[in-house]
């Protein structure tokens, strides 16, 4: 059934959801005092929000190709090319991590809030951008996804570089790593997604991400998958996700933090309660290493990590800054996900 907002949900969401939490028993607390509305300064120019403070170069190319008269998804592209170009980033594009062999297999989606199109490439290899093959196999093909060798070859055949990784800096890293087995496995990864409201009043998204450092060869994560790592509702908002993939695709996390705005939630709420139903189940705390970040139809915007800290970039016509996200500092886990005693 769908849920239509109305000028009470957010109240009705506010209500339900505390009755949900203290009935389950399980109450975290924010690092911030409120779950509070972030109002956009121009109703009328773009929001541009992404995951960590090097999304926001991202983010100011993202409002370049859009004050030149871009589209959203050139936005969303091209702002996500200049990540994904940083040798000096080792969870995104060429610069990534390998995987377990040695392999840089890179993982991203892309979604357009109009059309309700989808595109995205998983463990892709030797590809510069991979944001942009997602979008080829968006425009140019009748599916959603590709992933390995067919998506490689693909993006070869649309035209899109080849690019050598990974690169040495990164090698000589997983040499050692290799020396010393499996020690540092899982502590390298991070993801830019990025979400926008466009000028024209439509969502976009998308992300790009190499991964869990060292993963097992073939391993997805949350990044490629349409409802884990990004989501985008034209009606509702747009949300995206980044830290351990595995914590975020089992929840369909960006679809559920889309799915809360749609009944009434802020983003921040939204990203905040999206965090604490996966506790919930899983009450691993700061450990369960996700955050989210998330912009509405209205322009507002938000984000919330498992841990206090996580920070996020938020662009408009009027200012480009790096902010921090709620996060859950204490628990009480009490009954989990309802169905432990
Ligand atoms: N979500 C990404 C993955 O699990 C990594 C990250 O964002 O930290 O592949």
């Amino acid at each position: 059934m769908r849920i239509k907002p109305t000028p009470n949900s957010r109240r009705t969401f506010l209500k339900q959801t505390t009755v949900l939490a203290a009935s389950a028993g399980a109450m975290w607390h924010t690092g911030s005092s409120q779950a509070k509305d972030v109002d956009m300064p121009n109703q009328a120019g773009p929001v541009i929000v992404s995951t960590w403070p090097f999304g926001k170069a991202s983010n100011d190319e993202a409002l370049r190709i859009l004050q030149q008269g871009g589209s959203g998804l050139d936005a969303v592209e091209k702002g996500i090319w200049i990540t994904e170009d940083d040798l000096s980033n080792s969870s995104v594009g060429r610069g990534g991590m390998p995987n377990a062999a040695g392999v840089v297999q890179l993982d991203s989606c892309i979604m357009s809030g109009p059309g309700h199109k989808a595109g995205s490439v998983g463990a892709i290899e030797g590809i510069r951008h991979p944001i942009s093959a997602a979008r080829h196999v968006m425009e140019k093909t009748k599916h959603v996804m590709l992933v390995g060798a067919g998506a490689r070859e693909f993006a070869l055949k649309e035209g899109l570089e080849a690019a050598e990784m990974p690169i040495e800096a990164r090698r000589q890293d997983w040499l050692k790593w290799k020396a010393e087995q499996e020690k540092n496995a899982g502590k390298n990864h991070d993801t830019i997604a990025l979400i926008l409201l466009a000028p024209d009043g439509h969502l976009y998204g998308g992300c790009s991400t190499s991964g869990w450092a060292y993963k097992l060869p073939g391993r997805l994560g949350d990044s490629p998958l349409i409802g884990g790592g990004l989501y985008v509702d034209d009606e509702v908002g747009a949300a995206g996700a980044t830290g351990l993939g595995e914590n975020v695709l089992r929840y369909c996390g960006s679809f559920q933090v889309v799915s809360l705005m749609e009944r009434g939630a802020t983003p921040e709420e939204a990203c905040l309660e999206t965090i604490k139903k996966i506790a919930r189940k899983d009450p691993k705390g700061a450990d369960l290493s996700i955050n989210f970040i998330a912009v509405d139809k209205k322009g507002r915007y938000g984000a919330a990590g498992s841990a206090a800290g996580f920070t996020y970039s938020v662009t408009t016509t009027t200012s480009s800054k790096v902010l921090t996200g709620v996060g859950l500092t204490a628990v009480d886990l009490g009954p989990i996900g309802g169905n432990r005693k």
